[in-house]
Parts: C-alpha cells; sequence; structure tokens
C-alpha cells in the first residue's frame, strides 16, 4: 500500500531522543529552547515559543490579541477545522470566507466581503504549504486595525516574496504533526517579532507562571514563583524538541524532494482535461505539503469513486481539504456564501507524496489516475 504521507525519519532521530530520555531532562528545558532558536534562525522570525500543537499557538495568538466575546475572526471554511476552533476557545466567533480555486486560499476579495466592524482579525491559512497572498490581505486588512495571525501549519520552508513563511507577520503558528513536513510526533510554535508577545506566550503556555521551570532550575538559587494569570499547560517536551532538531536539519532536503516529484505529478497529469493540480502561486514557493488535484465536472468518475479505485491499487489518497462549515460541529453558525470552498472540499483529492517515495510508485499513481481520467497511458 502506498501510503497519502509518511514521515521521514531515520536513526538520528531515534538517538536525539534517546539522548533527551538518558539527560534526565524530559520536559520543556534546554532542548526546546535550542529548538526554538533554531526554527526562528531558519525562518527568519524574531522569537520561537514552542507549544504542544499549532493549534495551541492559534489560541495562544488570539489570546495576545486580547480578542474574546463579541469579536469576529475571519478564517477560511477551508481549513483544518482547528483554524476555526481557535476563535471559538477565546469566546469569538469565526466567520467564514471564501477561497480561491487556483490557490484554495483566502484571497483580498473574500476577506473584505466577510469583515464588518466586530472583525478583529483574520486567521490567514497558506493552504496545504502554497503561501496566500500576505501582503494583499494586509492592505485590505491595515486601514481597519484588522490583525493577521498566519496559520503556517502546513508551511514551515514554503517562501512568499523570497522570504521564507514565519517572518512576515506579528504572530505565525506552525505544526509538528506528522502529516506536516516535519515532525515532532505532536508540537506546534508560534513565531513573533515582539519581545512582549513571547514574553506573555511563554508564561501562557506553563499556568501562567512568571519564570519557568528550566529558569528556576538553572538559578541555583531557591526561587519562589508566581501565577500572574490562568495559563494552560501548552508545552512541549525536550524529547519532542530533540526530535524536532534532527528534523530542522532535514527540512531543506524534504522540501527539494517534494518539490521535484510535485513536478513529476504535474507532467504526469496536467494533460488531463479540466484538471487543477496544486501549483506555486505568484510570488511565492510552496513546499507541497500536500498535492492536490481538483477534479473536472466532466471527469469521468466522481471523486469519491476514484479515491475508491486507488485504493483497490494500492494506493491512499484522501479527500481534499475539509470544510469546517459543513461539519456538525458548526451545523446552525451562520455563513455566506461559499461556493469555492463547496467545489474545492468536494472535487479535491490529495494524492501520496512523501520523501521516500520512489519513482515507481509515483508512476503507479500516475498511471491509475488517468485510466479513471479515461487517457491513455
Ligand atoms: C494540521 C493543521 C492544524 C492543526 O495542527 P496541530 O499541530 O495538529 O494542532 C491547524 N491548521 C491547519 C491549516 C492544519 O493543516
Amino acid at each position: 500500500m502506498i501510503p497519502v504521507m509518511r514521515p521521514w525519519l531515520g536513526p538520528e532521530e531515534a538517538q536525539a531522543a534517546a539522548d533527551a530520555v538518558a539527560s534526565g531532562w524530559v520536559a520543556q528545558g534546554p532542548r526546546v529552547a535550542a529548538f526554538e532558536q533554531a526554527i526562528a534562525e531558519k525562518v527568519g522570525a524574531g522569537h520561537g515559543v514552542a507549544v504542544s500543537s499549532c493549534t495551541a499557538a492559534l489560541h495562544l495568538a488570539l489570546l495576545l490579541l486580547e480578542i474574546g466575546p463579541g469579536d469576529e475572526v475571519v478564517v477560511p471554511s477551508l481549513s483544518f477545522i482547528a483554524t476555526a476552533n481557535a476563535a471559538r476557545y477565546v469566546g469569538a466567533t469565526p466567520v467564514f470566507a471564501d477561497v480561491d480555486l487556483a490557490t484554495q486560499n483566502l484571497t483580498p476579495a473574500t476577506v473584505e466581503a466577510a469583515c464588518t466592524s466586530r472583525t478583529r482579525a483574520v486567521i490567514l491559512v497558506h493552504q496545504t504549504g502554497v503561501p496566500a497572498d500576505i501582503d494583499a490581505i494586509r492592505s485590505v486588512c491595515a486601514p481597519h486595525g484588522i490583525e493577521i495571525i498566519e496559520d503556517a501549519a502546513c508551511a514551515i520552508g514554503s517562501v512568499y516574496h523570497d522570504r521564507p513563511i514565519g517572518g512576515h507577520s506579528s504572530l505565525v503558528a506552525l505544526s509538528f504533526h506528522p502529516r506536516k513536513v516535519i515532525t515532532t510526533g505532536e508540537g506546534g510554535m508560534l513565531l513573533t517579532d515582539r519581545a512582549d508577545f513571547a514574553e506573555r506566550a511563554r508564561r501562557l503556555r506553563e499556568h501562567g507562571m512568571n519564570v519557568s521551570a528550566a529558569a528556576r532550575h538553572a538559578s541555583g538559587k531557591a526561587v519562589i514563583e508566581e501565577y500572574v494569570e490562568t495559563g494552560w499547560n501548552f508545552r512541549m517536551t525536550d524529547i519532542q524538541a530533540a526530535v524536532g532538531l534532527v528534523q530542522l536539519g532535514r527540512l531543506d532536503t524534504i522540501v527539494e524532494r517534494r518539490r521535484a516529484l510535485a513536478a513529476r505529478y504535474a507532467a504526469g497529469l496536467g494533460d488531463i482535461p479540466g484538471i487543477v493540480t496544486v501549483t506555486d502561486p505568484p510570488g511565492g514557493r510552496t513546499n507541497f505539503q500536500s498535492y492536490w488535484v481538483l477534479l473536472p465536472e466532466t471527469f469521468p468518475v466522481s471523486r469519491n469513486d476514484l479515491l475508491a479505485r486507488l485504493l483497490a491499487d494500492g494506493i491512499s489518497g484522501r479527500r481534499g481539504i475539509m470544510a469546517s462549515h459543513l461539519e456538525p460541529a458548526y451545523a446552525g453558525h451562520p455563513h455566506g456564501p461559499l461556493p469555492a470552498t463547496e467545489i474545492a472540499t468536494n472535487r479535491s483529492l490529495i494524492l501520496p507524496l512523501f520523501h521516500q517515495m520512489t519513482e515507481t510508485e509515483q508512476d503507479h499513481v500516475i498511471a491509475a489516475v488517468r485510466r479513471a481520467a479515461a487517457v491513455a497511458a
């Protein structure tokens, strides 16, 4: 069976995790601090605050902006549901905006259509690693004081206007879930250029404590900590960070390989009439965290039948990105028309793409899609 994704993990990660265990320091400590610094440096962000997931990082971002009940947060419905849920965690209302079918990202027009006088922030998702047009969206938000939070869960290693994703906004959230480009098992990071945000995020991830356990340990004195506000336990462990440091060293190689395999998919599938395949947007370079294709209405079989046929051929595909507004958790939640979102979620699918995928495996996938499309091999 060809999986849709398999993380590239080797003996180096196993050794790094074992070293962390042998050190006796397994909770948030020196390896987490080193991982934060390494990621921030790599993407050109001022500060990195490691947390237990990207979902936790999005939650912290909204807390830092003091967003709460009565406030609206514009999000794409076409995203993993955590994007919208983050707004609910702080008592705010997620407002669904539509996307563009070429990128599956928000656009200035779809954001503007969703904004009201209550809008405090937009969570801008770089869906499947495709950089959204940050500058264009900022230019419609900034005049109204609307903040931008980047949900870069999928986008480490992607580039927007010649600079890595991660250094373009004051609040950027990364994920290290195994479905993403590099992994720590579970994990995330909040990136920020603001020292005050970084300081408060460090406190909020650790129960609102004014001095971290690591700093208390290092001080050599008896330090009595204080809990200055109600926080959470959003910490990453040093075992995870040890794995993450090795994974970060693989990032460029992984992105290069993913881009090469994506180019092979484009060459192998691009002549299927009406098909749209994920590609670099103007001004951006994607890491191809997922390789999606959007089937035309004229495709001979339905998206779900195609997934079933692939499975019968030993190929594990996935439906395209979910639409949060269609999930029971958002039943009855008001929203405007979302036509592109519904087309994208109903007619796209994700094909296997992973670092160690062979060209033979990929050719098998391409042949299976071409058979379903009834075009010559
Ligand atoms: C995966 C994903 C998340 C959630 O990341 P976790 O680290 O699993 O919390 C959020 N947003 C998007 C767009 C994602 O793809």
